[in-house]
Parts: structure tokens; C-alpha cells; sequence
């Protein structure tokens, strides 16, 4: 049985968000949430300014309090496979309210310390990424890392010694982006993570939006956060 996790070099990182798009793409994910991304925070003063990037997913914890939260609200559609994958389990919400699943999905994202569940404002479902485990399912990498150009994000068994991530983990000082003690220290192990880094509630990039947020108007899933009273510019001259 094998156990699945990424090693992301953070050196090698070059901010393109080509994963971001492909998981995009890949998984149908629509604008405003996210199943990965690419954060960055800017470190010294001009002309020795060097931009840092931290590629974000989840951690596919092993004490995930996502699941502790989710089996805590009754319906425990969050779990964990055999294979070290945290999956939401979608017959578990089958035949629920609107406001039972709404439930779920918000005690799964407060539980989340990395911001990784997202309520999907077009299914009206709780999402998170899955290491792309249908395309892992088939002996295909997660499609992130497919499309790396970096070489930054590297997936593999972490029980197999000679697998890449082993490798990688065995050559390099690794740290996980959470604590053990905050559930981290399963899937994601990170190489050259800088200590800013850590603070990744304060690095530069998209929040995950509230579905709330549409239907009150504030966001508007064709152009962004709503400007009332400020509709699309004419271009023309004026007569
Ligand atoms: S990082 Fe968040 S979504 Fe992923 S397993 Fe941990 S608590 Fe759950
Ligand atoms: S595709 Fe690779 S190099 Fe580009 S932003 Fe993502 S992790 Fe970094």
C-alpha cells in the first residue's frame, strides 16, 4: 500500500501558477476559490529584493482536523484513505439540506488552519484537493505537478525508499508546512520553506470567496468583486 505525499522545493519555485491553472482545468474549479495556489511575500530593499513563493494545498493531514471537525458535526463526510489522502466522501451529503451541508462544509473550513476547503459556488459542495486521486487512481502524477515547470512540486510514495519524494526527503532538511502537533506532518514536506513563509495567512494571494458573497452581490462570478454604480466603461468618442 502505498503513501501518498509531495515534496515542494521551494527553490525552485518560479511563481508561474501553472499548477494553479492546470488544477483549474483539471478539476473544474470556478474563479474566486482554489484547490492549490501560489503565495508569495517580497524580502529586502532595492536593489537585493527577492521575491519568495510558497505553492499552498492541502496538507492531507494525519490527525486531519478537518476529519475531527466533520465526524464531530454527525456526518463525517470528510476521511482519510488508506493510501494518506484526505477525501470528502460526497454519499455522506447525498439526500441532505441546503443548510446540513452548508454545516459540514463550515466546520471542515474553520477546522482547516491552511484555508484548504472551499464551499464550490456553482455545486453548492464542499471541495478540497484530492492529490488528484482519480489521475493517481491510474498511475498518473496529481495534474500540479504534471505540469510543473519548475520541477518545484514532486509526487510520490513516501514508503517506498527509492521513490523521488523519498529520495528528495533523504537528501534535503525538510519541514512540514504545520506542526505535528496541529495534525501537519503528513503529506506535504517542503524543501528550503523560509520562516516567513510560515505565515501563510499574511503572504500575497486569493482568499477563498463566500458563496454569500454572490448572493448578496458583493462578487459577481463574471467580473469580479462588484463595483455598483460603476458599470463597464464606453469606449468611443464623445460626439
Ligand atoms: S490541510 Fe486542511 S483540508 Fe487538508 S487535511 Fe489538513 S485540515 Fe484537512
Ligand atoms: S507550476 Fe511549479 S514553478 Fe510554477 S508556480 Fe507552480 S509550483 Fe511554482
Amino acid at each position: 500500500m502505498p503513501r501518498w505525499g509531495m515534496v515542494v522545493d521551494t527553490r525552485r519555485c518560479i511563481g508561474c501558477q501553472a499548477c494553479t491553472i492546470a488544477c483549474k482545468t483539471e478539476n473544474d474549479v470556478p474563479l474566486g476559490v482554489w484547490r492549490t495556489q501560489v503565495r508569495f511575500y517580497e524580502k529586502g530593499t532595492y536593489p537585493l529584493v527577492r521575491r519568495h513563493f510558497l505553492p499552498l494545498l492541502c496538507d492531507h493531514c494525519d490527525e486531519a482536523p478537518c476529519v475531527e471537525a466533520s465526524e464531530n458535526n454527525g456526518v463525517g463526510s470528510f476521511y482519510k484513505t488508506k493510501d494518506g489522502v484526505v477525501l470528502i466522501d460526497y454519499k455522506k451529503l447525498e439526500g441532505r439540506t441546503k443548510k446540513q451541508i452548508e454545516t459540514e462544509t463550515q466546520a471542515a473550513i474553520e477546522a482547516c488552519p491552511l484555508e484548504a476547503i472551499f464551499m464550490n459556488p456553482m455545486t453548492m459542495m464542499p471541495e478540497k484537493c484530492t492529490y488528484c486521486y482519480h489521475r493517481v487512481s491510474e498511475g498518473l502524477v496529481p495534474a500540479c505537478v504534471q505540469t510543473c515547470l519548475g520541477r518545484s512540486r514532486v509526487f510520490g510514495d513516501l514508503s517506498d525508499p527509492n521513490s523521488p519524494v523519498s529520495k528528495l526527503i533523504a537528501t534535503n532538511a525538510t519541514r512540514t508546512l504545520m506542526p505535528a502537533d496541529d495534525g501537519g506532518g503528513a503529506g506535504g514536506h517542503y524543501i528550503t520553506l523560509e520562516g516567513g513563509l510560515l505565515d501563510y495567512g499574511a503572504l500575497e494571494g486569493g482568499r477563498q470567496i463566500d458563496p454569500k458573497d454572490f448572493e448578496e452581490g458583493k462578487l459577481s462570478m463574471t467580473t469580479g468583486p462588484a463595483m455598483k454604480g460603476h458599470g463597464a466603461k464606453k469606449h468611443g468618442r464623445k460626439k
